[in-house]
């Protein structure tokens, strides 16, 4: 008989966990911990209270997730464990993230509450059971208000990117609803940064907590940062010169402020790139349609604030430019962060004038490196004719209402009467009423004739560019 092979420490099979979730992840790929799992799971299976420093793409919400999943029990059928999310785009990934980790269990419902839906359909998906809720806290709030939602059962409460919940007001949202949780619970808190407001916030809600900080990610190693001098005037003309040499196929491109996003987005319209802007006030649906064409690779730049940019789980992301240096330095750390994902390389490009080599300074000192700076003029562009996406996004006037499943759509531009290939067609996002399915730039015109004169699920759907 062979040797068994040794089980490593940061392997899954370590944890108290059942075989059927050892089994899905294996499936799901997931081999080994992370740093932040590897750190956190020990502690929280063991049903303790929990504040854990990680960033998105740290795999946090596995680390979370894996735990409130071993503490409950399918058959009953109850609300027993609940995070709370800064945006609704965090809750979404979350909510999406526990089902692919509880696919190997019965059934188990989670169900996401968040502002910019009507209370009627939660409140219908909440009496038909639900096991988990994933939410903002003001929309939570509400259902607690109105008694559709009860805690009584509650075992385990996450609040997720809680310094981010802080920043946006939700303080006191979050004391109430945490006031109608039961004071016998486990409470996990995972956060980007650990400044003074989480502390008190730790204090009052949590019992003995272990405290787990995780050093930077590995990936971090793999983005190379470049430095370019700029002066105010040729700031965005840099953008678009950065956009030309590197030809990254999605850029991430911070600004710190709504006003200066909007500006950069103009500018770069005109000069011919597909660029988008994402910023507080957005309306959701305005959002949903940014975020599924950044996503799906039909939009090559997506311009945006911090605030706006949080919990973006982006993994294809090529560049990150800092059209203008932020004065906080560990920001600027989490912006660079966001590409060089998945062992990926990533390029992170930084444009400052001679007003931010203060704030340049507390990033050396932060990151302990000194910064490497290139010359704007050795930007030239590769003559390639104008930078665009790969893909184009198709609007079908139709979504969840309707029935519409990503299956469906595909089958239609496959099957005999679309006739593409599987690998002409890329993303496909269902929302509650439009669905947006991205396609190869050269098949566009086609795929949107055959889909308006065609059908899908049996059904005439009105079909659309969104974009250009
Ligand atoms: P998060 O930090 O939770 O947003 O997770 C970032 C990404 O990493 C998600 O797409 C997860 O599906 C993925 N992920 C989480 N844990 C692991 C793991 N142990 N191995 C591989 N991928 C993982």
């Amino acid at each position: 008989m062979s040797e068994a092979a040794p089980v490593k420490a940061t392997s899954f099979g370590t944890l108290a966990l059942k075989p059927a979730t050892l089994e899905n992840l294996t499936a799901l790929g997931y081999l080994e911990m992370t740093p932040v799992q590897a750190a956190s799971l020990p502690t929280a299976l063991l049903g303790q209270d929990l504040i854990a420093q990680a960033q998105t793409g740290s795999g946090k919400t596995a680390a979370f997730a894996l735990a409130l999943l071993a503490n409950l029990n399918p058959r009953r059928f109850a609300v027993q464990a609940m995070v709370l999310c800064p945006t609704r785009e965090l809750a979404d990934q979350v909510t999406t993230e526990i089902r692919r980790l509880a696919r190997a269990e019965e059934n188990i419902k989670v169900v996401t509450l968040c502002g910019g839906v009507a209370l009627r359909g939660q409140r219908a998906s909440l009496e038909h059971g639900a096991h988990i809720v994933v939410g903002t806290p003001g929309r939570i709030m509400d259902h607690l208000e109105r008694e559709y939602l009860t805690l009584e059962a509650l075992g385990t409460l996450v609040l997720d990117e809680a310094d981010r919940m802080l920043d946006m007001g939700f303080l006191d949202d979050i004391k109430t609803v945490v006031g109608k949780c039961p004071k016998e619970r486990q409470t996990l808190l995972f956060s980007a940064t650990y400044p003074e407001g989480i502390e008190k916030l730790a204090q009052q809600f949590m019992r003995d907590p272990v405290l787990i900080e995780v050093q930077a990610p590995v990936a971090q190693s793999l983005i190379e940062e470049r430095f370019y001098e700029v002066t105010r005037t040729n700031r965005f003309e840099s953008v678009a010169l950065l956009l030309n040499h590197f030809r990254p196929v999605s850029t991430l491109a911070f600004c710190n402020t709504k006003q200066q996003c909007k500006e950069l987005v103009t500018y770069l319209q005109q000069q011919g790139f597909s660029a988008l802007a994402l910023y507080g006030e957005l309306e959701q649906r305005e959002r949903d349609q940014v975020l599924a064409q950044f996503s799906n690779r039909s939009c090559s730049v997506l311009v945006a604030t911090d605030v706006a940019s949080r919990g973006l789980d982006i993994t294809q992301l090529e560049a990150v430019i800092n059209v203008i240096i932020t004065p906080d330095a560990e920001v600027h750390v989490h912006r660079i962060g966001r590409t060089g994902r998945a062992g990926e390389s990533g390029l992170a490009l930084s444009l400052a004038s001679m007003d931010e080599m203060g704030s340049v300074g507390k990033i050396e000192q932060y990151q302990k490196r000194e910064s490497v700076w290139h010359k704007r003029e050795g930007l030239t562009p590769t003559g390639k004719g104008p930078l665009l996406p790969p893909m184009r996004t198709l609007q079908i006037l139709g979504g969840r209402k309707e029935k519409i499943r990503p299956g469906d759509v595909l089958g239609a531009l496959t099957g005999p009467d679309g006739g593409f290939t599987r690998e002409q067609i890329g993303k496909i996002n269902v929302t509650e009423f439009t669905t947006f399915v991205a396609v190869q730039r050269g098949i566009a015109d086609e795929a949107l004739r055959k889909l308006n004169a065609g059908k899908v699920k049996g059904k005439s759907v009105r079909v659309r560019f969104l974009q250009d």
